[in-house]
């Protein structure tokens, strides 16, 4: 299997087009990032279940191993494979909406961007979102995508129910009250338990959420953390390396009335400041590292206070169009801040360059096996480089001061964790395993990074 490392970074992870049979020859597939590609042998689109069943069980007749891939927003290689390659595009679509029990069952493709739509239209919203809604509903679940929560937790934490094709082709479904055990593990599974056709998410009336952004100093925002955490739903800080500048952002339900970020002013943050000059700032970065530290100085300073109140997902998620890497721990929510005063202390003593801020959020403790937040109140620091910009030193300072603090690894973000390691870190890991011996003993959906991560 090849997972080589490309420099030239497609937009997406769509350069194997199906065809109108939802078949396509031997092309490259990369990831977002364009840090992965790989050139499967079969890629396939199927559109029901059925089809998609069927395109399992050929597969495994043929010999081939088979991956599910989402958009290829993982940084990590956990959906390439060198055998059958399932796209997600035509397996898309709201299925069912049941407003009395408070669900909306949707096609495995669908993207979070689809969903959030759809909702909206209806009513109806998720509790929790994280930053982008570009990624399908099941690639964002299967690597435990988060976004930032006092007590509502990851995507795979509000899933209720989903159906998954196992390796013979057959089709469980699974939910609390159904193969309950199978239900709990595959919500986050990283497709090594079998392809998901649909899932079903817990959904509440749409509601408001009032945003606060306003910059802070590191040393405020350190100190006060467990309070901010305490009194906001939902908060999150960035910190700008180099820099004592942070920008943090509360975002709470509101009773109203709505007050939308201007236009202008939206497109002004979020698209020039953030996203056009981020890109501009960034490329000189690279090609200049001496210069980062006074970039990073300016780009701290220029974000300014705002406070807004929108439905949630226009709050929850904006656009990201600078491309990066990415590596996310999640740690014990205790040992976030002294990790984070360690990186600062580290970059301010090395001659790293870091152009990139540095995320932090929180969730509360779930009992999903291979949640990050499994069994503990947790909080995630994010570090980040600009595409092509070197990053090895820094990611390898960053994931030894965070492995240290008890650290687990994002799924989907870059990280040099193997199973001896997570299997010491995660409690219900051997539960997990014993599920995957079960229900893929001869690891049809097995690739390289499962091959590290699981042992096997
Ligand atoms: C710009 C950007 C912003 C991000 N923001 C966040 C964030 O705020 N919070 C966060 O936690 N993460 C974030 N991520 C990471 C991202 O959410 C995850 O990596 C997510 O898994 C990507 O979803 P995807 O649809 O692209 O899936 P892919 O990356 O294509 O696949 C991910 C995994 O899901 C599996 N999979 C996909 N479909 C299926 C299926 N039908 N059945 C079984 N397995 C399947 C794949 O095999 C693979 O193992 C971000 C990434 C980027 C690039």
């Amino acid at each position: 299997m090849s997972a080589q490392p490309t420099s030239s970074g497609r937009s997406e992870g769509r350069d194997a087009r199906p065809g109108r049979n939802g078949r396509s020859s031997r092309t490259t597939w990369r990831n977002w990032a364009g840090n992965v590609a790989v050139a499967p042998a079969r890629t396939v689109s199927p559109s029901t279940t059925e089809a998609l069943a069927e395109t399992v069980r050929r597969a495994a007749e043929d010999g081939l191993r088979v991956k599910a891939a989402g958009t290829g927003h993982s940084f990590t290689p956990a959906a390439v494979t060198d055998g059958m390659l399932i796209r997600p595009e035509r397996l898309a679509g709201v299925r069912k909406l049941d407003r009395d029990a408070g669900t909306v069952t949707v096609a495995a493709g669908t993207t979070l961007k689809q969903l959030n739509e759809t909702l909206a239209a209806a009513g109806l919203s998720l509790t929790n979102m994280g930053d982008i809604m570009e990624q399908t509903v099941s690639g964002a679940v299967s690597t435990g995508t988060h976004g930032t929560g006092r007590t509502s937790a990851s995507l795979a934490a509000q899933v209720t129910g989903l159906e998954l094709v196992c390796a013979d082709g057959s089709v469980l479904r699974c939910s609390e009250q159904e193969n309950a055990e199978v239900f709990a593990a595959a919500r986050l599974s990283l497709g090594a338990l079998g392809v998901i056709s649909e899932l079903t998410f817990a959904v509440e009336p749409e509601f408001l959420l009032t945003a606060r952004e306003e910059p802070m100093h590191f040393e405020q925002v350190t100190a006060e953390f467990d309070q901010l955490v305490a009194e906001n739903e939902h908060f999150e800080f960035y910190w700008f390396p180099h820099t004592d500048g942070c920008n943090t952002k509360r975002n709470n339900r509101s009773d109203g009335p709505a007050k939308p970020l201007p236009r202008v002013r939206g497109w002004v943050d979020d698209e020039l400041l953030s996203n056009g000059v981020f890109q501009g700032v960034s490329s000189l970065g690279a090609a200049v590292p001496a210069l980062v530290p006074a970039i990073a100085r300016v780009s701290s300073r220029a974000l300014s206070a705002r406070t807004y109140t929108d439905i949630p997902y226009r709050v929850f998620t904006s656009p990201r169009r600078v491309r990066f890497i990415e590596m996310e721990y999640a740690l014990p929510r205790e040992a976030a801040v002294p990790a984070l005063w360690e990186l600062k202390q580290t970059v301010e003593r090395s001659r790293l360059r870091v152009g990139f801020p540095v995320e932090i959020r929180t969730a509360p403790a779930d009992g999903i096996p291979l949640s990050t937040a499994n069994g503990r109140e947790t909080a995630y620091i994010a570090v980040h480089m600009y595409r092509g910009a070197p990053h090895e030193a820094y990611f390898a300072e960053a994931e030894r001061i965070m492995t240290a603090h008890g650290g687990r690894p994002h799924w989907g973000k870059m990280h040099t964790r193997d199973a001896s390691h997570l299997a010491a870190s995660y409690p219900q890991f051997g539960e997990f395993t014993r599920i995957r011996d079960r229900l893929d003993p001869q690891r049809i959906f097995g690739n390289d990074y499962l091959r590290r991560v699981f042992g096997d």
